[in-house]
């Protein structure tokens, strides 16, 4: 009987764990947002800023491509930067809703049934604990 309450505390205790390792999950996704934002507004400043120091260039006739490429590279580097961020925050939602479906496997541990363990004495009909060699009523021998 006890138990179902067992298990419905259980229930209420992992709840509670999962929803508080849901909410860092969340903390750590709404960060990595954060720093996926900011990247994208420093791609867009090195993307204006390529411009316009190729609009420079052009204007004087002097187009150093050696100095472009360093700039598209650091871009590059950025674009990489989001990319795996993106995929850091799409690795944080898998396991929050790994987590979500997780089964109850580590939870369910088999309750020692009392009743099963005990002999009862064949003599008088006395319940003995199972280690019991006598029968605590009566006296008669239980096991060799
Ligand atoms: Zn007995």
């Amino acid at each position: 009987m006890s138990d179902f309450f067992d298990k419905l505390k259980k229930n209420i205790d992992k709840g509670v764990s999962k929803a508080s390792r849901k909410s860092a999950e969340i903390a750590e996704k709404t960060k990595l947002q954060t720093q996926i934002m900011s990247l994208k507004n420093d791609k867009k400043n090195e993307i204006n800023e390529l411009g316009k120091v190729t609009y420079d260039m052009l204007k004087e006739g002097n187009l150093d491509e050696e100095i472009l490429n360093l700039k598209f590279e650091s871009i590059m580097e950025i674009e990489k930067q989001i990319e795996e961020k993106e995929e850091r925050k799409e690795n944080v939602e898998k396991e929050v809703e790994e987590e979500l479906e997780e089964k109850e496997e580590v939870q369910e541990v088999e309750e020692v049934n009392d009743e099963s363990e005990e002999i009862t004495c064949p003599n008088c009909g006395e319940k003995n604990p199972q280690e019991a060699k006598f029968c605590q009523n009566c006296g008669h021998k239980l096991k060799e």
